[in-house]
């Protein structure tokens, strides 16, 4: 995370270069002290509930009374996932300005709301009980891009026997007996494992009977987001004021922004109907992996916070410069020249991952994250409609590329067929 003075902090792999950086940055003891322990209350969350007595992840939610027991009754712990601020958090630990700019924004990724808003310090918790080939939560990237992931699960499936079909939208699911397919073919199953989001689900359940409190409760289901990306293509790497002349940070997470009052500032405008991008989270697949783009040259792209669906002013089509000049001028003010660097670029406002991705409101995770909607508040993949199971994102554990909400509905759909799977 580099700052507008030049300086910066880097959280490394090894914990002896972030604490030599933390003193380097002037610190206080007490400082120094407080960023470990911020950093401990949430990897022991982590640690009771996805490697204690259970994991929490895998089949169904456990209810609040369990996840209490599980964490001890420990209250710090307990409102981390229900009821804190990502700002009170790190208030609580931490008096350094630029440490707390550093930190706040794992607490908003995909958040409707800025780091002041109750909840936000589960949205880190739960971004931080991943576990990347059992290293623990790091972010990583896929070698050929993001879109190996689907060929490799693809690859697995057709060797156990499945048929697959692409391109081919559903338009209808009816229960019990199949779906139809957009161009009118129908497709018989007494089961139908749908991974749509829940508002696409329920279209396609229109005309059906269903139960009332089922439709509700899909009907109630949160679903804005303020996620813009910045996509580029770069003729070189920028070279950031922070690491002048250093190929490195193409190789690391870069956070961008002002200050937690800035970003809270930002977001209460795009609740207004107004884009301010004042989040931006940089990674340069390039750097790990070259394959993706010419020899010599880099792709970037930014996760950007705040922008609403429905502008105030104008359309996306007529607003897309603009928040791409805001990208960009974020960028410029820790990296001058970014500008020379850009081959091209598009911008994705919410409307455009809605219609490219399927997602609708152009939410990433198929439903907003805060506390009320995960745990029991979270989907699962039974359903009350004969013979629908659901397994993408909107079920329990929620989003990110896990593939563990397929794994818990492919549980429940053998568990109700009354296949019974060997320990694994
Ligand atoms: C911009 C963006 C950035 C993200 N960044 C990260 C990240 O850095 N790390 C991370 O771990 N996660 C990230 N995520 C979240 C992660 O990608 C998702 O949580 C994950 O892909 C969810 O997978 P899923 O199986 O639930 O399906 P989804 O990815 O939610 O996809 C739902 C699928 O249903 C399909 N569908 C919808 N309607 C129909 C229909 N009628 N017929 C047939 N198919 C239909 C859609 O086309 C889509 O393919 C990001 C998501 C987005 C959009």
């Amino acid at each position: 995370m580099p700052f507008e003075d030049g300086t910066s902090f880097g959280q490394w792999l090894d914990d002896s270069k972030t604490q030599s950086n933390l003193e380097d940055l002037g610190l206080s003891k007490r400082d120094i002290d407080g960023y470990w322990a911020y950093e401990e209350l949430f990897d022991r969350a982590r640690r009771l509930l996805r490697k204690g007595e259970r994991d929490t992840w895998v089949g169904d939610s456990p209810t609040r009374g369990e996840i209490e027991e599980l964490l001890g009754g420990d209250k710090a712990m307990i409102d981390l996932l229900f009821e804190a601020s990502i700002a009170d958090v790190l208030d609580d630990h931490i008096s350094d300005e630029r440490v707390k700019t550093a930190l706040f924004g794992q607490g908003i990724i995909g958040t409707w709301g800025g780091p002041r808003e109750p909840g936000t310090a589960s949205i880190k918790l739960m971004h931080y009980q991943g576990d990347l080939t059992g290293e623990g939560p790091l972010w990583g990237y896929v070698e050929g891009g993001m879109g190996m992931v689907s060929f490799a699960i693809a690859d697995a499936a057709r060797e156990a026997g499945a048929v697959l079909a692409c391109g081919v939208p559903v338009s209808e699911i009816v229960p019990g007996e199949g779906v139809r397919l957009e161009d009118g073919t129908f497709i018989r199953a007494g089961t139908v494992v749908c991974n749509a989001d829940p508002k696409r689900m329920l279209s396609m359940l229109d005309g059906h009977e269903i139960d009332a409190s089922f439709r509700d409760r899909l009907e109630r289901w949160k679903v804005r987001s303020p996620v813009v990306k910045f996509n580029a293509a770069l003729e070189r790497l920028p070279d950031w004021a922070a690491a002048p002349g250093e190929t490195w940070p193409a190789r690391a997470t870069i956070d961008l922004t002002g200050t937690m009052d800035d970003a809270q500032r930002a977001f209460e405008s795009c609740d207004r109907g107004e884009p301010a991008v004042a989040f931006g989270e940089i990674y340069i697949q390039t750097g790990y992996d070259p394959s993706p783009a010419p020899d010599g040259k880099h792709l970037l792209s930014v996760f950007g916070q705040y922008a609403p669906y429905t502008l105030s002013a104008g359309d996306w089509d007529s607003r897309r410069d603009d928040v791409a000049r805001q990208f960009i001028d974020l960028i410029d003010r820790f990296a001058p020249g970014f500008e020379d660097c850009l081959a091209d670029y598009e911008v994705l406002g919410p409307p455009d991952i809605e219609s490219r991705i399927g997602l609708t409101g152009g939410n990433i995770f198929q439903g907003e994250v805060t506390p009320d909607q995960m745990w029991e508040g979270r989907l699962a993949p039974r359903t009350p409609v004969p013979g629908l199971y659901m397994c993408g994102a909107a079920t329990h554990p929620a989003g990110s590329v896990i593939a563990l909400n397929g794994r818990n509905a492919a549980a429940a759909v053998l568990a109700d067929a009354g296949v019974v799977l060997a320990a694994a």
